[in-house]
């Protein structure tokens, strides 16, 4: 019974069970009435009236003929919207820009797409029905790809789900297309290969990106060198296997001496050639398991491994590679016809496992690298622990210096300078910083760091504006009304925007005579960038302001320059001066100065005058003015002006 409803959900089967039922119930009034009036018994026909045998008859006719042609009609409809939909799919298929490929259970292709076709450059082979080496024999440059595509979809098997591979095309071009496949196995309800569906994503530009971002992130772009975070990177490995073979390591970092000066004089593109040629030349020098980097500019490094297990050993080896990299280096280039010569300074830092940071590994080379530049370059010099005091108390000092503007621990010292009479005719200003520790710090201590922080642009206008404040109150008096003043400017001061600007203003707010004011630029500082230079200097001019050349002869004092300078003034420089009256080259150059000075019409100072022999020579060959400790040092304001009353 509760089947019932189940059997009578279609219209036919409803239709005839009502009738079947009307049947029986007119069938069993029709026996009542005649039992009742005693007629004769009921035949079958006396009953069965058209409309109920059509009622029985037309349901049944439906379920035998109607219902199936109409089903066979709703198949055919089927199988056309299937092949209309496989139509569609196989459009779809084909308008992928993707390969897509279908394979049997056996590895046979059974259907590609327009793009696989390109790819594999089908178009004109029997792929159809082909498996991975049939047809690698139709295509031997696809050979390898074919056999790996083999090994891929065999690992696609064996994963039974979506697997995602990169797979190489190499034999296709010049080019290897790497291609990114997606390989999707189909399997039978019995677990048995049916199918494989694979989308292949050329991804070579993706790749070549990739590529092309790693190299900028890692390699140095003018000399294709590792840069400061591969070499670290490396340096950390190194120290690893360091730490497990128990062998020392080496860190040697290079400096081109005067490469500054090259860049300026001869271009960058020079300059450039240059970083080149040393780049090829240190990876010559080194194993092929050492590394070269380039951390910047013209510092270079190389790391050097398993030196042995010995400290004595391993500086003796590092000491060998970094005197054949002087060697090497030293020796003349010829970039593009231009001769050009520099000489390294190497710092080394040994290194065994984990004892320091890459970093420390990395400060302590570039500190023994100072130490060689101080030692007067082309030279070679290895980490001293003990060096690791001057680098802290360097380091504490950059902390300090941030806070000595503020703190007000500036202060300018005044040197005087005098004519050939010994009169007063001027004084140079400079820095002294009081630190609350150290005392009073010199600017050798301080300007370098200074000017590598930037902190040299605000600590240069406080010299200028101190200057300035000091030759108005100067102004009070007549016997400091017509002295002048110089003051030293760097270069990344005087190379800032608006430093005409701040020059002007300096002398606006203090009503200072700008005549009085000098500035003294050095030749480094000019090279760098000689046009800006020569605009600014004109612009300072028109305010009034004069310009002396400091440390005069030590540059690259290209007389081409020097004449399109509007300077007013020459400063020999302390290191001829010195030994002017017992090294007869010293004693030549500073005579050409005078003489060069005097025909280009300018004036002359000399500076670091210590002795009279050394005033005596300087004023028998013309020179006009002097500065040193001959007449004084450099003092407090209070001190120079109580200097100036009396005979020097
Ligand atoms: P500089 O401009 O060539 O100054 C001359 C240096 O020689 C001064 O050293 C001075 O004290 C020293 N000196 C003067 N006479 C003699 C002498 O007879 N014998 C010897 N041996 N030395 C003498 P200081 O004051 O230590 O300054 C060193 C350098 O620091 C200066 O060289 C200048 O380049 C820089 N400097 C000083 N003050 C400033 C400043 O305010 N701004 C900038 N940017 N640099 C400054
Ligand atoms: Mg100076
Ligand atoms: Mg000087």
């Amino acid at each position: 019974m509760k089947h019932l409803p189940a059997f009578l959900n279609t219209p036919a089967r409803l239709v005839i069970t009502i009738a079947l039922i009307v049947l029986l119930v007119e069938f069993f009034i029709m026996l009542m009435i005649s039992g009742l009036s005693g007629g004769p018994p009921v035949g079958i026909w006396d009953f069965l009236d058209p409309v109920l045998l059509t009622t029985l008859v037309a349901p049944v006719l439906y379920i035998l003929i109607f219902r199936p042609m109409r089903n066979q009609q709703a198949e055919l409809e089927r199988q056309l919207l299937e092949s209309r939909r496989n139509e569609q799919l196989a459009a779809l298929i084909e308008a992928i820009p993707d390969a897509v490929f279908l394979k049997d259970g056996e590895g046979r292709w059974l259907l590609i797409n327009e793009s696989a076709k390109q790819l594999f450059q089908l178009h004109n082979l029997p792929w159809e029905g082909k498996t991975e080496m049939e047809l690698a024999v139709l295509q031997p440059a696809f050979r390898a790809a074919h056999e790996r595509c083999l090994a891929s979809d065999e690992k696609a098997w064996q994963a039974g789900k979506l697997r995602v591979e990169e797979e190489s095309l190499a034999g296709a071009g010049d080019q290897a297309t790497v291609i990114e496949a997606r390989k999707m196995p189909m399997f039978g309800k019995d677990g048995r290969r049916k199918g494989l569906a694979i989308i292949g994503r050329d991804i070579t530009e993706r790749k070549l990106t990739e590529q092309k971002i790693h190299r900028l992130a890692f390699y140095d772009a003018l000399t294709l060198l590792p840069n400061r975070h591969l070499l670290l990177d490396r340096l950390q490995q190194a120290m690893g296997v360091s730490q497990r073979s128990g062998q020392h390591g080496a860190l040697l970092l290079l400096d081109l001496d005067h490469f500054k000066t090259i860049n300026d004089t001869q271009g960058h593109a020079l300059g450039d050639l240059l970083l080149i040629e040393v780049a090829q030349r240190l990876q010559a020098c080194v194993r092929e398991a050492d590394s070269v980097a380039r951390l910047g500019g013209d510092e270079f490094v190389v790391m050097l491994e398993e030196l042995g297990s010995q400290p004595d050993q391993a500086s003796t080896a590092a000491q060998r590679v970094a005197e054949k990299i002087c060697q090497e280096l030293s020796q003349p280039y010829a970039l593009k016809e231009h001769p050009c010569h520099t000489t390294p300074s190497i710092g080394i830092s040994l290194f065994r496992g984990h004892l320091e940071s890459a970093q420390d590994v990395l400060q302590h080379a570039d500190v023994a690298m100072y130490q060689a530049k101080a030692a007067g370059r082309n030279a070679i010099r290895f980490f001293d622990p003990r060096m690791q005091t001057v680098l802290d108390t360097r380091v504490a000092l950059e902390t300090d210096l941030r806070q000595a503007l503020v703190k007000q621990q500036f202060q300018l010292y005044y040197q005087i300078q005098v004519d050939r009479q010994r009169r007063p005719v001027g004084a140079e200003g400079l820095l002294r910083w009081q630190h609350p520790n150290q005392g009073l710090v010199f600017p050798a201590q301080f300007i370098a760091q200074a000017e590598d922080t930037g902190l040299i642009v605000p600590i240069g206008l406080w010299v200028l504006q101190t200057a300035c404040a000091q030759l108005k109150a100067w102004q009070k008096d007549a016997l400091t009304r017509d002295l002048t003043l110089a003051v030293n400017v760097s270069a990344k001061q005087f190379h800032q925007d608006d430093f005409v600007a701040q020059v002007q203003r300096a002398l606006l707010d203090s009503g200072a005579e700008a005549s009085l004011l000098k500035l003294e630029l050095t030749e480094s500082m000019v090279l760098e960038n000689v046009e800006d230079t020569i605009r600014k200097m004109h612009e300072l001019k028109r305010l009034g302001v004069s310009f002396s050349m400091d440390d005069f002869g030590t540059g690259y004092s290209s007389l081409q320059y020097l004449k399109r300078l509007p300077l007013d003034q020459i400063k020999i420089d302390q290191s001829f001066v010195r030994d002017i009256t017992n090294d007869p080259n010293d004693a030549a150059i500073v005579q050409t100065i005078i003489a060069m000075t005097q025909a280009l019409g300018l004036k002359v100072i000399a500076e670091g005058v210590e002795t009279e022999a050394q005033r005596d020579f300087l004023l028998r060959h013309g020179c006009q003015a002097f500065q040193g400790y001959l007449f004084a040092r450099p003092v407090p304001i209070g001190e120079f002006e109580s200097l100036l009353g009396k005979p020097l």
